[in-house]
Parts: C-alpha cells; sequence; structure tokens
C-alpha cells in the first residue's frame, strides 16, 4: 500500500455501468460511503478497493460489466461486484469469468454491499469521531449479549397480542446480523443468544434472501445462521424455536460443538385440542418422537419448553394429557404459566374459563412434577466434568453457567473454592459434585 494511503480514510473506487436505476443504486452505495467516514477515489492506484456496480441487461452489457471487473482486478486486486450481472445465475456468471473478486451481489443490494465493504476494508473505529463503539451500547454484562435476529411474527396464536403490537414477521438481512454478532465476539462478548418471537421462521418473509457474509453467500435461514455463527469461537444459544421439521437440521451443528446443545422450544401445551384452540404452529403430535430423535443425535442437549396451564376449556383429563407429556418428554427447564386474559388476545372469547383456583392447583400440580425430573435430571450429571463459563466472582465461590443454563432464566453453577483472578466471560472446567432441582454445585476440575 502506497504512503498516500497510510494517510488517509479508507478509499473506495467506483465504476458504475449501466441503466438509471443502477445509477441511483451507486449514489446511494456512494453516500453511505461517505457517511461512514470513507473516501471515494477516482483512481485504482489510491483505492484500496474497488466496487464494480455492473449492467447484465444485454450481451454487449455483459462484456463491458466483465471487462470492467477484470481491468479493476488487473489495476487494483480488491474488487466487490454489484448490480444485475451479479444476480445472473446466483452470481456465477461473474464468479466463473473472474473468480478473484471478493464479494458478489444483485442490484439494489446496498446491506449487502456496504457488509462486503466492512469485511474488506474496514472502517477503524476512531473514539474522537465516533462517541459508540462498534458493537453498539448493550445493557448486558460484557461477556454476553442478546441478538436479535426479527421482529414480529406471522402466526396468530389465540392467547398473545404480539402480532397486533408488532406486526408481521421483518427478519434482519442475515449480512446485518452476522456483522452484529462478529462486532460483539470482537469486542469480547463470549455468548450470543439469539432471539426473536418465532426464531425457525428466520428468513421466511424475505424468502430466505441469499445475503453475503465475510465475501461469500449466505442464506437468510435459520440453519445457515447457525452455521456462520458457529464459525465465531462464542457461545452460541438458540431461543424460541419453534419445532417446525427444518429445526431438525440445527441438531448436528449441536452434536459437533459449534453452537451450544440446547434449544428453548416453547411448546404451550401436548393436548392437540387445547393446541388447535390456541393456533400455535407446528403440530404437537410428533413433539414426543422428535425431542427423541433429537436426543439420539446430540445426547447432551438440553431442552427448554413454556407451557399454559388453565388455558379456556382445559379439562382435567387434557391437563393430565399434559403431565404425561412431560413425564415422557423429561424436559430439562420448563416455565408454566397460568392462562391469564391478556386484552385483545381472542382466547378471551372461548368458552369454559377455567377458574383460578383450578388453575392455581394445576399449576402446582405441574411444578410438583417438573421439579422432580428437574432435580433428577441434575441428579444423573453428578461426578461428570464439564465446561462453564464464569459469571460473577464471589469472595470464595465463583457463580457460572453450563451451556445447560441460560442467563436470568435457567439454573446456575456455584464453584467452590475456585482459583484467584477469574472475572466474568472466563471458562472453568469443573467436576459437578452435588445439585438440587435447579442449580449445581462443582469444584474445579482435577483433570
Ligand atoms: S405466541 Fe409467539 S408464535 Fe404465537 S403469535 Fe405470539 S409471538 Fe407469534
Amino acid at each position: 500500500m502506497s504512503s498516500l494511503k497510510e494517510q488517509t480514510s479508507p478509499k473506495v473506487g467506483f465504476i458504475s455501468l449501466g441503466c438509471p436505476k443502477a445509477l441511483v443504486d451507486s449514489e446511494q452505495i456512494l453516500t453511505q460511503l461517505r457517511a461512514e467516514g470513507y473516501e471515494i477515489s477516482s483512481s485504482y492506484e489510491l483505492a484500496d478497493l474497488v466496487v464494480v456496480n455492473t449492467c447484465g441487461f444485454i450481451d454487449s452489457a455483459v462484456t463491458e460489466s466483465l471487462d470492467a471487473i477484470g481491468e479493476a482486478l488487473a489495476e487494483n486486486g480488491k474488487v466487490i461486484v454489484t448490480g444485475c450481472l451479479g444476480a445472473k445465475e446466483d452470481g456465477n456468471v461473474i464468479k466463473k469469468a473472474h473468480p478473484q473478486v471478493l464479494a458478489v451481489t444483485g442490484p439494489h443490494a446496498l446491506p449487502e454491499v456496504m457488509s462486503a465493504i466492512h469485511t474488506h476494508l474496514p472502517q477503524p473505529h476512531d473514539p474522537f469521531t465516533s462517541l459508540i463503539p462498534p458493537q453498539g451500547i448493550r445493557l448486558t454484562p460484557k461477556h454476553y449479549a442478546y441478538v436479535k435476529i426479527s421482529e414480529g411474527c406471522n402466526h396468530r396464536c389465540t392467547f398473545c397480542i404480539i402480532p397486533s403490537m408488532r406486526g408481521d414477521l421483518v427478519s434482519r438481512p442475515i449480512h446485518q446480523v452476522m456483522q452484529e454478532a462478529e462486532n460483539l465476539a470482537n469486542a469480547g462478548v463470549k455468548e450470543l443468544l439469539i432471539i426473536s418471537q418465532d426464531t425457525s421462521a428466520y428468513g421466511v418473509d424475505i424468502k430466505y434472501r441469499t445475503g453475503f457474509w465475510q465475501g461469500r453467500p449466505v442464506k437468510t435461514r435459520l440453519t445457515e445462521l447457525a452455521s456462520a455463527l458457529g464459525e465465531l469461537d462464542v457461545w452460541v444459544r438458540l431461543h424460541y424455536v419453534y419445532p417446525y421439521p427444518h429445526v431438525d437440521e440445527i441438531i448436528p451443528l449441536m452434536a459437533e460443538g459449534r453452537i451450544l446443545p440446547y434449544l428453548d422450544v416453547p411448546l404451550q401445551h401436548a393436548n392437540p385440542r387445547i393446541l388447535k384452540a390456541m393456533k400455535r404452529p407446528a403440530n404437537a403430535e410428533n413433539n414426543l418422537s422428535r425431542i427423541q430423535q433429537w436426543r439420539q443425535i446430540c445426547p447432551d442437549i438440553t431442552l427448554r419448553s413454556t407451557f399454559i396451564v388453565g388455558f379456556p376449556g382445559e379439562t382435567e383429563a387434557e391437563f393430565e394429557e399434559l403431565l404425561q407429556f412431560l413425564q415422557a418428554a423429561q424436559l430439562d427447564r420448563v416455565g408454566c404459566f397460568k392462562y391469564s386474559p391478556v386484552e385483545g388476545a381472542t382466547a378471551n372469547m372461548l368458552p369454559d374459563p377455567v377458574p383460578e383456583a383450578i388453575k392455581e392447583e394445576r399449576y402446582e400440580r405441574f411444578m410438583k412434577v417438573q421439579e422432580a425430573i428437574s432435580r433428577q435430571r441434575l441428579a444423573d450429571k453428578v461426578g461428570r466434568t464439564i465446561t462453564v463459563m464464569v459469571d460473577h466472582v464471589e469472595e470464595d465461590q465463583v457463580i457460572a453457567r453450563s451451556s445447560a443454563d441460560a442467563p436470568e432464566i435457567d439454573g446456575l453453577v456455584y464453584v467452590n473454592a475456585p482459583p484467584h483472578g477469574l472475572k466474568p466471560g472466563d471458562f472453568l472446567q469443573v467436576e459437578i459434585t452435588d445439585s438440587d432441582a435447579h442449580d449445581l454445585y462443582t469444584s474445579i476440575s482435577k483433570q
């Protein structure tokens, strides 16, 4: 790189070909570049990277675009391609002709182009000009962070008013989610908690559109997202995953240790009639066999779920069915809510509301069954050595969490007589010496 480049902000060269629509795309990219502090270079030599906005309308335009890419590669070497030709054959027309290009996007792809530029020519964070760190402002402790991948929900569960407040599902583009996750990992975050209203539905609204991360195509879809997050070398924990069929694809990633073997699946009930009255997505019939299959693929998987008792019309027999499901499913972590009529929820109109006293009684019975299951499942772990992440350091003990424990909602791991100098986010190998209904008691592993 020449000394001229070293003295200035990162410089981007830009070649804009094609029709006025492509021109507007170019203007938007250039505007964004300037807004972020990049300089625009008029020469290949002074640019740190070149963007070529292509046209693919007729043969001569294709040739002109491919020639322009070839010239930029020869003169500069670092080239990102966008525009109509980029959309042809999923970018393969360009990749076949010029495999050295860093990234290819279709037209009207400002976020993807900016993401590719951020990857290959990062804008250094300047504490004098930017008051916001690259990972943004966070309210969580420094070692873990929530990443919201979508907003809203396409379902209409009768007990819920979220869709009326937040609207239908809107997925964040994958490059944006991955950039945020990468920034967090680079800032020292050790655990990413993936959240949304309906994590399994990620990308449905944008037809699983292909985005770009680190110069390669990645679909806006849960499996691809989980796989990409698994490359960041941090704990990745998935929440609010409805048991749609494609969730089965995630389990091998857990078995391979790429993401945490932890799945938060809100099942809400086990009786088909109640689930229908709730209008729950995904059908309950085969949930049990799915859970068994998941455990076969990933024996260490921790399953968390939430349920509602006392839903309007729930009979004693239907509630009993729920208890039998709990016994059969042997879930690790379970939350239970007594049905309460949220203003505006359509379930309020259903007949046969369950009296408060019965709701309370069912809640107690439910919790008793689950507490025994939870106690036994934790007792079965005694003697094992596990990896935990430090949350709090106290004088003579450390409070940590294992892969089975999401912050705030699951159990804790108490580490007895820890070594000095530990800090939140550190990992430890501990041996489990005791357990109760929710937590584990451990000491530092001698292995
Ligand atoms: S409960 Fe969840 S899936 Fe159902 S409508 Fe509300 S947000 Fe959507």
